[in-house]
């Protein structure tokens, strides 16, 4: 009898014969993979790979983490509650008050709690109607080289011309700024003022101000603490509710729970995903200030918004964040990734390259057409999982498991030197 786990049938062969062209990362990745632990996988012919891609930032905990793993076998064996709506059950209960606990309270934030349906862009729609809902406005201010996701309230505040293409039909109540350093020559936060201010600058007073404190899709662009700030006070002149978009650089990637925590500031509404179901369970939520809680009941519904084993995994990573250690250990693996990322740069000149991000989610900019994919490509051969970002792909970007050792983060830097050395070569 074949099991799951060690089918020799299963080839790429029946992901290009039934499965659509839409398809993107087995083409990225082409091998059938069959287990995974920690920052590694394995493919059906036993090739170890190591992670630097983590599900797109889904698995910061790592893969098939332990102690979730436990939970969650229990909690099935036991026949509780897989599938509730959004009924009132244990698991989310427990989530609810943990979440209290460990992460709203011990930084004064005063949020509501919603679980719109369990992906980031359901999280990014129910903000969007959110803030449309509270102001009476409809359009949204977002910035060049965003990422919110792929349905349609999404893909109109999203930067990437290929993306918003597949939309099919104009996009609209939306306007797109430039964002921090976007452009060398203009000052981002006097320009967007100045649009603000000017009733000639065809631009109306938006609903919600959206950003990602660092743009995962987009090119890992990491926005100065000033810039955030600045951005903050805007919203706040002109009366303009403020989304923090912290789906991918949420959950401790760059170092503390939420990525705006070092700005200081206090967005209206934040959401969260990916990283957030801890064991790379679908589930999301969205933040918001307690005064902006102006939802009818059920205005926002969804099938799958009581996913109680993403519940259980989600309790469990909360414990990461009972005490500063696993930030602190974060910080520390974040330093040797810059460090990297300056050595490649400074090592490699023909990569015209450009160190980039912040906390364990970073990148390098190459701005020669074409290279950044070949060295990923590279990379694959060799045993590592790594994708670029950026609007022309221009960047190799490195987003671990949070909790990958110093040992498995050098074992993918020297992946990565090596594959530059190959395609240089
Ligand atoms: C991944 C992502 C989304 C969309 O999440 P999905 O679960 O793919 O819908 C939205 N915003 C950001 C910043 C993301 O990285």
């Amino acid at each position: 009898m074949t099991t799951v786990t060690e089918d020799p049938n299963i080839t790429m062969d029946i992901f290009a014969e039934h499965e659509s062209e839409v398809r993107s990362y087995s083409r990225s990745f082409p091998t059938v993979f069959k287990k995974a632990k920690g920052y590694k996988l394995w493919d059906t012919d036993n090739k170890e790979y190591i992670d630097f891609f983590a599900g797109a930032g889904t698995l910061n905990y790592g893969h098939n983490n332990d102690a979730m793993k436990q939970l969650l076998m229990d909690y099935i064996e036991s026949d509780s509650i897989t599938h509730s709506l959004d009924m009132a059950t244990i698991a989310r209960g427990n989530f609810l008050k943990k979440f209290d606990e460990v992460i709203l309270r011990p930084r004064n934030l005063d949020y509501k709690v919603m679980f719109p349906g369990p992906t980031g862009t359901n999280a990014v729609e129910s903000a969007l109607k959110l803030a449309r809902k509270i102001t009476g406005r409809t359009n949204i201010m977002s910035f060049t080289n965003a990422f919110h996701g792929m349905t349609i309230g999404s893909l109109s505040i999203t930067g990437n011309a290929s993306k918003r293409e597949g939309a099919g039909i104009p996009l609209t109540h939306s306007v797109s700024m430039p964002f921090d350093k976007y452009n060398s020559k203009a000052d981002s936060l006097s320009l967007i003022e100045s649009y603000l201010e000017n009733s000639g600058s065809g631009v109306d007073l938006p609903a919600a101000i959206i950003v990602e404190t660092v743009q995962g899709e987009g090119g890992i662009n990491a926005a100065s603490m000033e810039w955030l700030k600045g951005i903050e006070k805007i919203a706040r002149r002109f009366g303009i509710l403020l989304i923090i978009d912290d789906i991918q650089a949420g959950c401790g990637r760059t170092g503390t729970f939420f990525s705006f925590e070092p700005a200081e500031i206090k967005p209206d509404i934040a959401c969260l995903s990916k990283s957030l179901g801890g064991y790379g369970l679908p589930m999301s939520i969205t933040l918001f200030k307690k005064e902006h809680d102006v939802w009818e009941p059920g205005e926002h519904n969804g099938t799958f918004r009581g996913n109680n084993l993403a519940f259980i995994a989600a309790t469990e990573a909360l414990t990461y964040w009972e005490n500063d250690n696993f930030s602190q250990e974060v910080d520390k693996k974040a330093k040797l990734m810059h460090k990297f990322t300056r050595k490649v740069s400074k090592d490699y000149p023909q990569l015209k390259a450009e160190p980039r991000g912040r906390g364990m989610m970073q990148g390098v900019a190459c701005h020669v057409d074409g290279i950044s994919s070949k060295i990923c490509e590279e990379a694959f051969q060799r045993g590592l999982l790594m994708e670029t970002s950026g609007p022309k792909d221009e960047v190799f970007k490195f987003l671990p498991p949070l909790i990958i050792d110093e040992a498995g983060l050098q074992q993918g830097f020297d992946i990565i030197e090596d594959s530059i050395k190959a395609v240089l070569k």
